[in-house]
């Protein structure tokens, strides 16, 4: 069979790929601990569930505007206004089906042949897929463990060319956990600025911040930034509602009326009933946020404290998401078996086999030093998982 080229160019998403190995493998009756795919294990808010059976039995179960409803959209600039001090009118807003949904129609609208975006990596599995999708080229730039895996504006000029496009921001980070602070973010916007570059700001992990970290969207800096920034936002992770397909994309009119047009040939308007359930998640109680954060950070310090005891690995403590990144590059060479491990790949089928843990190589990341747990699983689970690892760790040869 013969398919379109651009499919050849592509991977499946590396992240949901491991969790659906891993869940195959638990369905086998294999008792595995996975730390594999990037969700919050809690439940959605039962204020949020309640706004949806409310939405059904109320028959809200047509077609909604391509874009979001007005009283979705308006609950959003609600909260880029409080939370972000950024003013959007209505028609600068679109609702998705999810972040990665608006992320992939900024990529449609925004890069095509010729173009070049910049990728800081570690980066989000996803990014380099979308921009290689739609036929432009994109350009890593390698950050350094020990600058927090933060760009610097130097680094960044050396990357910039005629052709370079945007630059794709993640603040807090998947899968370093890094979050930019206000200096760093104003050199950039600065660059951006002048160079007349796009920003995409993926702001998704904006409410799992740590030790009183304040998160900055790059388009709060000033006007200037603000009209080259798409912010990129959902309820994924905020409120523990990946299933129900809810992301959104704030910025320039002309660049939201173009994804519009893209979303109406494709998916048309995300669920009604999702979008429901996300206007009470934004404008109800929030203190679900503050009880799933005070558990993140448990398990964030367990986790990096457990894995910086074990021989060869040391991780950095995250500031914000909920992945510990640890670099282990000092176990390859070893091996087990007579079987050698080269790379993340190989480290993280080895887990798999032997301690029955699901990780994600930290290759899918562009950083083959790496590998990335997710903590979103209960502490029991976490301790039963890295101890498997800590016991497989130590029988290489
Ligand atoms: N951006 C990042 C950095 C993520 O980790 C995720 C999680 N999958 C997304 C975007 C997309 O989230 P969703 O599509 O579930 O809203
Ligand atoms: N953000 C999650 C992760 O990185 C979800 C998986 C995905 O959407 O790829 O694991």
């Amino acid at each position: 069979m013969v398919l379109a080229k651009r499919v050849s160019k592509l991977k499946p998403s590396p992240t949901l790929a491991i969790d659906a190995k891993a869940k195959a493998m638990i369905a086998q009756g294999i008792d595995v601990v996975n730390f594999g795919v990037g969700e919050p294990d809690f439940d959605t808010p039962d204020n949020v569930k309640e706004a949806a059976i409310r939405a059904i039995n109320n028959g809200f179960t047509k077609y909604t505007a391509v874009g979001g409803t007005d009283e979705l959209k308006e609950a959003i600039a609600k909260k880029l206004q409080s939370d972000n001090n950024l003013t959007y009118s209505k028609n600068q807003i679109i609702v998705s089906c999810g972040a990665k949904h608006s992320l992939y129609n900024i990529a449609q609208v925004l890069f095509g042949k010729g173009d070049e975006v910049i990728i800081p990596a570690p980066y989000w599995v996803s990014y380099p897929d979308q921009v290689i999708l739609n036929d432009a080229k994109p350009v890593i730039l390698n950050t350094k463990e020990e600058n927090n895996f933060m760009l610097s504006a130097k680094e960044l000029k050396k990357k910039i060319t005629k052709k370079t496009k945007a630059i794709i921001l993640n603040s807090p980070s998947n899968p370093t956990g890094s979050a930019y602070d206000k200096n760093i973010l104003e050199e950039i916007a600065e660059i951006a600025v002048k160079k007349k570059i796009f920003i995409v700001s993926d702001e998704i992990y904006e409410k799992i911040i740590y030790d009183g970290f304040k998160h900055i969207s790059i388009a709060s800096l000033n006007e200037k930034i603000k009209n080259l920034t798409i912010v990129v936002n959902g309820l994924s992770k905020s409120h523990s509602m990946t299933g129900w397909r809810i992301g959104y994309a704030a910025g320039p009119d002309e660049i939201i009326s173009a994804m519009n047009k893209v979303q109406s040939q494709s998916t048309s308007n995300p669920a009604s009933i999702s979008q429901k359930a996300a206007v009470e998640a934004l404008k109800g109680p929030q203190d679900f946020i503050a009880k799933m954060l005070n558990e993140f950070d448990k398990r964030r310090r367990y986790i990096v404290e457990r894995l910086n005891k074990i021989k060869g690995v040391t991780c950095a403590i995250p500031k914000g998401a909920f992945y510990a990144f640890p670099n282990v590059s000092k176990l390859y060479g070893k091996s087990y078996n007579g079987k050698n491990i080269k790379d993340s790949s190989d480290l993280a089928n080895y887990f798999l086999d032997k301690a029955q843990a699901a990780v994600v190589a930290g290759d899918a990341f562009g950083a083959d030093d790496y590998i990335r747990f997710s903590y979103a699983t209960s502490m029991g689970n976490i301790k039963k998982g890295i101890d498997r690892i800590e016991d497989a760790i130590n029988s290489l040869d």
